[in-house]
């Protein structure tokens, strides 16, 4: 069909079709005003509002509420953005053209429409989708689809929180069912020792990027494994071997079905690594190699990202599940029991070594990297024992510092603003330091007052939020009204929001009671704190934090001044990175290996307050934010919080909250709007997600796939 034939319903179709949209707040603005409260109703899906407006009505509320030029707009924009061909990847990434990165992960944060993800993997990982799209970067990414997504948070009356698992309709999502080259469906099969598992493949188009998610829902699998797929992180340990090999083994074989030889394999944490053994069956089979040469090309062309040092982050399987689950595969390897269980052990002759995921991925990737500076330390440390003969310097584990997808993140005022002082094509180069200098033209005056009135939007949020979520609870009609009054837009206002893993310790501000009372109730300098997230349903202890948490929110004096917004996801992340003036993080270091939602907030202004680890570690200067404590760790656990609590508060009541009250005779905090703009500048271009893909493509992409090597960032 010709692009002037095709109405304003087709096109809206077509645009919501492809997550391309997700990132351009003007297109997300189209969708929104053309029906604002079934925008809300559907969950932010573009595709459940067109279709159930219908043709007739879209057509008659685009020319009702003058939005036809601006869809033809957008649908033109999102042609060119497909068809351009000069792009970033073009000149820098050539040698990927014929055979792409494969990226594979468990999770994928892209919208909140499509909740497959959990947490900060996810969410990196669609923002790595993201950046390698607008910059070209041929690239696929594999994961599965979790027809129930990871859940939906609502606390009881007490504030323990209780999952709930809607289905997700495939038909409502962004989702074709992927075909091979004949224009058949693909469905795919691993074998276990127990009979094979079938899955179905979703293709979604991010921007350009195609993304390929397997769902074990079809009539070929048992009636228990039709479920395998439904919920992330869900089940025990033989569903989650059970996912892995979907995801690994399965992933690469829905990728040659569809016709994809992919020249590198980046397997984003440890969930993917059997995909290693697989690529590895595959050159055995087809140019009939040894197990031993296949592995060693397998490696040099494979890339494993690790993400954690937290030990309950690292899967591991018994020999049962190994068994079960590999045996087929080790047969057409020609691999015994042990040397299979091997590939998993730091000393392969270690029988009381469960197998471990970790492990295979470094030992079947060249390439390997931690995902902020001080996490490659840790991680050489941790895995050091993989390597016995080596220095410690000589562990081959890299570092690429996470960074967020800037026009995901940043503030559509914000962004005007900036655009008003950058180079034009700003967002084209946003990895760059140069673009960011003119920053400091911005007027502090309006700088402020678009974070203000940026805030003012977040703090409206947050007493719809909470009176949607009184209503559920049956609030009364006085209880209603009085959320309308939470919060003041003058006070200090302070986010915390990200899972509840007990490392992150959520409840550290709480420590000192009456002295965060006092500073909370202070009258011409208050103070005020948003907080939200999940724990994961089996986590007990992390639940009991938050239940905690919940509590102060109902005791004097924090009543009103301390909130907690549940069922955390992209769009409350939204919100709370663009509307608060301090975004805290705590974690006890050096446990949290990168973080990216402190990151997401240095984009619109937003001061981090955070411990010294993972990337606040490399990017606090000393002006661009406040950091809490020294970097010192303690090896008693309760010592080092004890300090890190004090130093905390310390911090809070003699920097941050003087710093911010400290006004001019215009009322404007003109040393805080100095440290907005120095954060911008100073950190924008680092820790976004352009500049992390260009470091993929260039130091392990490229050499991977036999171009050019570049010497790895320690
Ligand atoms: C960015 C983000 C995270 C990661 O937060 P951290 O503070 O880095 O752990 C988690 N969940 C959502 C929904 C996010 O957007």
């Amino acid at each position: 069909m010709a692009i002037q034939n095709k109405t304003l319903f087709d096109k809206l179709v077509e645009l919501g079709g492809n997550l391309w949209w997700s990132w351009q707040p003007e297109v997300t603005q189209i969708f929104r005003d053309l029906d604002p409260d079934l925008w809300t109703e559907v969950g932010h899906n573009p595709l459940r509002l067109v279709r159930s407006l219908g043709p007739d009505r879209v057509e008659r509320l685009s020319v009702e509420e003058g939005l036809s030029t601006r869809i033809n707009w957008a649908y033109r924009r999102w042609r060119e953005y497909l068809e351009s061909a000069n792009t970033w990847g073009a000149t820098h990434a050539g040698v990927l053209g014929q055979r792409p990165t494969a990226y594979f992960s468990a999770e994928f944060g892209i919208h909140e429409s499509l909740p497959i993800y959990s947490g900060g993997l996810g969410v990196l990982a669609g923002d790595h989708l993201k950046s390698a799209s607008d910059l070209g970067v041929p690239l696929v990414a594999c994961g599965l689809f979790y027809s129930q997504g990871y859940f939906h948070q609502a606390l009881d009356e007490t504030g323990w929180q209780k999952e709930e698992y809607p289905d997700l309709n495939p038909a409502d999502l962004p989702l074709v069912p992927a075909v091979d080259r004949t224009g058949n469906t693909v469905l795919i099969q691993v074998d276990t020792r127990h009979g094979p598992i079938f899955a179905r493949v979703w293709r979604v188009a991010v921007g350009r990027i195609p993304l390929f998610l397997l769902d074990a829902n079809v009539t070929q699998n048992s009636e228990e494994d039709r479920r395998l797929t439904s919920r992330l992180y869900g089940g025990d340990q033989r569903t989650r071997i059970r996912q892995e090999i979907l995801l690994g083994i399965g992933g690469l074989r829905a990728l040659a079905a569809v016709g994809i030889l992919p020249g590198v394999i980046h397997m984003n944490e440890g969930h993917s690594a059997f995909a290693g053994l697989e690529a590895i069956r595959q050159r055995m089979h087809d140019d009939a190699q040894s197990f031993d040469a296949a592995r060693k090309e397998v490696a040099s062309s494979s890339v494993f990202t690790t993400h954690t040092p937290v030990p309950a982050g690292h899967d591991r399987f018994g020999d049962d599940l190994m068994q079960e689950h590999l045996g087929p595969l080790a047969d057409q390897l020609g691999l015994s029991h042990d040397a299979l269980m091997g590939l998993g052990r730091v000393d392969p002759n270690n029988r009381d070594e469960t197998f471990c995921m970790t492990v295979l991925a470094l030992k079947l990737s060249l390439r390997a990297n931690g995902v902020s500076s001080l996490h490659g330390v840790v991680s050489r440390r941790m895995w050091a024992s993989l390597w016995p003969w080596s220095g410690e310097d000589e562990i081959p584990i890299g570092h690429i510092t996470n960074g967020v997808h800037v026009s995901s993140w940043l503030a559509g005022q914000m962004r005007t603003l900036y655009d008003r002082v950058l180079p034009f094509d700003w967002h084209l180069r946003s990895g760059e330091p140069e673009v960011w200098a003119p920053l400091e033209h911005l007027t502090p005056g309006e700088l402020w007052e678009t974070h203000q009135s940026l805030k003012n939007r977040l703090i409206d949020y947050v007493r719809r939020r909470l009176q949607k979520q009184a209503r559920r609870a049956d609030a009364t009609e006085d209880q209603l009204r009085a959320l309308s009054q939470v919060l003041d837009p003058h006070a200090l206002t302070i986010g915390f929001a990200r899972r509840f893993a007990l490392y992150k310790r959520a409840d550290l501000i709480f420590r000192d009671l009456e002295e965060l009372g006092r500073i909370v109730r202070n009258q011409e300098r208050p103070v005020q704190f948003i907080f939200a997230g999940k724990s994961h349903p089996a986590d007990n202890p992390g639940k009991q934090i938050l239940q905690r948490v919940f509590q102060i929110t109902r005791e004097e004096p924090f009543r009103g001044r301390v909130v907690f917004i549940d069922d955390y996801d992209i769009n409350l992340a939204r919100h709370l990175v663009q509307g608060v003036d301090v975004w805290l993080n705590n974690p006890r270091r050096p446990l949290e290996a990168s973080g990216t939602s402190g990151q997401k907030v240095v984009l619109n202004g937003v001061l981090n307050l955070s411990v010294l680890d993972g990337w606040w570690a490399e990017a606090f200067d000393g002006s661009n934010g406040f950091a809490i404590g020294t970097g010192r760790t303690h090896v008693d656990q309760s010592v080092q919080d004890a300090r890190d609590a004090e130093s905390l508060m310390q911090v809070l009541r003699d920097q941050v909250v003087p710093l911010f009250f400290e006004r001019d005779h215009d009322d404007l905090p003109q040393r805080w709007i100095l440290r907005m703009k120095r954060a911008v500048r100073t950190l924008g271009w680092r820790f976004n997600a352009d500049r992390m893909v260009m470091d993929y493509v260039r130091e392990m992409y490229v050499p991977a796939a036999g171009g050019v090597s570049c010497v790895m960032s320690r």
